[in-house]
């Protein structure tokens, strides 16, 4: 039995958090901390750790999740003037949860993607 996540726990309405969109393949809510006007995080509802445990059977989920940042974007009113789609991987990626995500983010001019620290 897969380890339940915090992400996991928000899927399951154990904690709660703002969602905006769910169904039976991903959960999409508002990020406790979020980094511009618009921050959602798009979530496969199966937990998935890590873009390292990526399986071919996980193709079409992962599609799903486009679709869902696609639909959000649009329902959000930053669809036109664009926005970001961010995955972090692993400890040089800086990621916090264990359970694969994609941040939605914009609502402002976000600058350049990368910045040298
Ligand atoms: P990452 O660094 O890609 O793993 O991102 C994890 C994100 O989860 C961060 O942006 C956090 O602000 C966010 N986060 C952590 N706890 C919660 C929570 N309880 N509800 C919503 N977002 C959260």
């Amino acid at each position: 039995m897969t380890q339940d996540t915090l992400f996991s726990k928000i899927i399951k309405k154990e904690i709660p958090a703002e969602i905006v969109f769910q169904d039976d393949r991903a959960t999409a809510f508002r990020d406790i901390n979020p980094k511009a006007p618009c921050h959602i995080l798009i979530v496969p509802n199966k937990i998935i750790p890590t873009v390292n445990d990526v399986t071919e059977e996980d193709e079409a989920l992962l599609g799903h999740l486009f679709i869902v940042a696609r639909n959000l974007a649009q329902q959000e009113g930053i669809a036109e003037d664009g926005y970001r789609l961010i995955i972090n991987c692993g400890r040089h990626g800086n990621q916090e949860v264990f359970h694969l995500h994609m941040h939605l983010v914009g609502g402002r001019s976000l600058g350049r993607m990368i910045q040298r620290d």
